[in-house]
């Protein structure tokens, strides 16, 4: 199925990360952690679809997305920063490999936190974030988005992690097993990642090296 919504609100969440908000249509629904394809409603625009994930919830009225501009891709991402109120999305069907399967530990890498952003905030309003952590890897603090809001959902269990910036209130360098280890991730549990290829390929050889079952891996490359 395809809908077209109208864009509600369009603001700047950080330097490069912009957070949409658009009509939901009658009986829409998804899960936590799942994405659509999207479509700017404009000439040349309406087949050139990309994958975007909700970080509003299935009972929210209206619809969000929290999308990373890329304007040296010359692409969708780069055209949806200008959009307006009142334009004209179109999305399909929800889809996703990302669903809460338990407690666990979350890593993410960049705007691969969006997955998680829903699941949190639904665990939030129904009161069972206890035992989750999340790892977030960005390049430096300016790209850390909802830092307030995890930071209130998580408190301790919110472990950041910077490549490009040595901050002292921050882990610096790549996320690795000595550093997952030192943050009792448990292996026991579901681990739940989502970010740029190359870094999900490192932690996950990382994660099947500490014993980490493939069963227990719940992924999506964003
Ligand atoms: C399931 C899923 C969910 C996702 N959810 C989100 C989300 O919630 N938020 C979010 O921000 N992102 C999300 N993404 C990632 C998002 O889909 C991409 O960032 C988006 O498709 C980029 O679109 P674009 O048209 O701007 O660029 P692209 O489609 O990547 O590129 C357009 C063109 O630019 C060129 N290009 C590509 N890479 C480069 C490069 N490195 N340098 C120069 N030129 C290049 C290519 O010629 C390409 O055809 C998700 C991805 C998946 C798979």
């Amino acid at each position: 199925m395809e809908y077209k919504i109208q864009l509600k609100k369009i603001e700047h969440v950080n330097h490069n990360v912009i957070h949409l908000v658009a009509d939901k249509p009658d009986g829409y629904s998804f899960t936590p952690g799942q994405a659509t394809e999207l479509a700017i409603d404009k000439d040349n625009y309406r087949d050139k679809k990309r994958p975007f994930t909700f970080t509003s919830l299935p009972e929210d009225k209206e619809l969000e997305f929290t999308i990373k501009v890329y304007p040296s891709h010359n692409g969708v991402t780069e055209q949806l920063e200008k959009l307006e109120v009142g334009d004209t999305l179109i999305i399909g069907d929800a889809w996703g490999a990302i669903n809460y399967k338990g407690t666990g530990s979350f890593i993410a890498g960049g705007a691969g936190v969006t997955p998680f952003i829903a699941i949190l905030k639904d665990l939030n309003r129904k009161g069972q974030l206890e035992g989750n952590k999340l790892f977030f890897s960005n390049k430096e603090e300016r790209d850390i988005i909802y830092k307030n809001n995890l930071e209130e959902w998580l408190d301790k269990d919110l472990h950041v992690t910077l490549s490009d910036e040595n901050h002292k209130d921050y882990n610096h360098g790549y996320i690795n097993s000595a550093y997952l280890k030192s943050h009792n991730l448990e292996v026991s549990k579901p681990v739940y990642l989502c970010g740029p290829p190359p870094m999900m390929e490192a932690v996950k050889s990382d994660l099947y090296k500490m014993g980490l079952p493939k069963s227990r891996l719940i992924e999506e490359a964003e």
